[in-house]
């Protein structure tokens, strides 16, 4: 059944848990993680970044990912990741999305908040929810990356009060360590900046960005510290290749494009299921 963000950030609260938000630029993506979704009965968010528009446009991703999510077994929020102008997030919008992030992240902070205001006040008078981001977070997608000082990009806990309060945002996804992307170090987390901008926000669900590649220990003490939204994709996309490189080896005589898209899907499935038991306070 297709819900809101803010729905699900409210069973996120209620039950100590982060649900996951991940990536559907394939049809196969977007089946993987509502199908391990629903084998765990647990709540998801299927989004759509820009970033992806090579791959699919925001509306045929869109309406993939809500047919997807109306025939669902449990709650799925269909959401823009990363919106980076209002243009897009009205795209969104009209195509159906339940939610919007909007990322003015990489602005002055007083832009940041009046423009992120402006679009809360617009997504909420049609029942959209709003995730923003205050804090900035770097990209390492392919490695390119080597050093950098994660200190820089820390979100201010005393500015967050701030914006969360004149913005009226229903997630905020902040600054404390991660990368988008592949990590080429152990990163360094700051788990104190969570609990700090928890605090000064009287609570509100916080959002874990770059959530790929963390050991099982940070994702639960992230989650304890407050994360409610953890954006997952970059190894469940790897899962995929590697289920197909292992399909490649498997039928040396040649290989249907189905059944590639069928291994790909399994295995991305199965690292969906792990990462959600984690996320939903479960077990490995
Ligand atoms: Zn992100």
């Amino acid at each position: 059944m297709l819900t809101n963000l803010k729905e699900l950030m409210r069973y996120a609260q209620e039950h100590s848990v982060a649900i996951g938000g991940f990536n559907g630029p394939t049809l196969e993506s977007a089946r993987a993680s509502l199908e391990a979704a629903q084998e765990l009965g647990m709540p998801l968010i299927l989004q759509h970044a820009p970033v992806h528009e090579p791959f699919i446009s925001l509306e045929l991703a869109g309406k993939i990912m809500l047919a997807l999510a109306e025939e669902a077994t449990v709650p799925v929020c269909v959401h823009l990741d990363h919106g980076d102008s209002a243009e897009t997030v009205m795209r969104a919008i009209r195509t159906g999305y339940t939610s919007v992030m909007y990322d003015a992240s990489g602005k002055p902070f007083e832009q940041n908040l009046s423009e992120t205001r402006e679009i809360v006040r617009l997504a909420h008078s049609v029942n959209v929810s709003v995730e923003a981001e205050l804090g900035n977070m770097p990209h390492n997608f392919r490695g390119e990356m080597t050093e950098y000082d994660p200190e820089a990009f820390y979100t201010v806990p005393q500015d967050a009060a701030r914006f969360a309060r004149e913005t009226g945002v229903d997630a905020l996804a902040i600054s404390f360590g991660t990368v988008h992307g592949v990590y080429k170090a152990k990163p360094k987390l700051n788990f104190d900046i969570i609990r700090q901008v928890r605090a000064q926000t009287g609570g509100l669900p916080l959002v874990m960005h770059g959530g790929s590649g963390l050991s099982d220990e940070d994702y639960r003490t992230a989650i304890a510290c407050g994360i409610r939204k953890i954006n997952y994709y970059t190894y469940e996309a790897l899962a995929g290749g590697r289920g197909i490189y292992d399909a490649v080896a498997q039928y040396p005589q040649g290989l249907y494009f189905h059944d590639a898209a069928m291994a790909a899907t399994k295995a991305m499935r199965e690292d969906v299921l792990r990462i959600l038991r984690i996320f939903g306070g479960g077990g490995q």
